[in-house]
C-alpha cells in the first residue's frame, strides 16, 4: 500500500506537494490561534481596502474545525465552509482523474460559477448589517 502511494504521488507531484503544504498548514493551525490580532499571517485585501475578501477568516476556520469549535468556523466564514472542501475536491478529482483539455483544473462553467458566488459572497459580507464577521481577539 504504501508502494502504491509513493508511485501515485511520484505520477502526480502537483497533488503532492499541495498534499504536503496542506499537511505543514494544519499543523501550523493546530498550535496557532489565527483569532489573535499578532497573527502573522494577514489578507493583503484586508490590508489595502479593509474590506473582508472571500477568503477572510479562512484560517480562522480550519483552526475552529480543528478545534471542534463548528459554530466559530461558521461565523469566521460560511462561504468558504462549504465550498472550500468541494472547491478541493474537485481540483484532486480533475488532477488525479481524467484529463481535462487544455490542461484546465475545472470545467469553465465551474469555474466561473465559483468566481461570481466568491464576487457575491464578497459583496454580501461586506454589508453594513451583514452579522457575521471574522473574529479577531
Ligand atoms: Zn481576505
Amino acid at each position: 500500500m504504501i508502494e502504491g502511494a509513493r508511485r501515485a504521488l511520484a505520477r502526480h507531484p502537483t497533488l503532492a506537494g499541495a498534499g504536503g503544504s496542506a499537511l505543514a498548514l494544519l499543523a501550523y493551525l493546530t498550535v496557532r490561534d489565527p483569532h489573535r490580532p499578532s497573527a502573522p499571517l494577514a489578507c493583503p485585501v484586508k490590508l489595502a481596502t479593509g474590506l473582508d475578501c472571500p477568503g477572510c477568516g479562512g484560517l480562522r476556520v480550519v483552526h475552529d474545525l480543528l478545534h471542534g469549535d463548528l459554530d466559530a468556523a461558521v461565523h469566521d466564514n460560511p462561504f468558504l465552509l462549504v465550498c472550500g472542501p468541494l472547491l478541493a475536491a474537485l481540483v484532486v478529482r480533475s488532477r488525479a482523474g481524467a484529463a481535462m483539455p487544455h490542461n484546465q483544473v475545472l470545467a469553465p462553467r465551474l469555474a466561473y460559477g465559483l468566481a461570481g458566488s466568491a464576487a457575491a459572497w464578497m459583496v454580501v459580507r461586506n454589508l453594513p448589517r451583514w452579522p457575521l464577521k471574522p473574529a479577531v481577539g
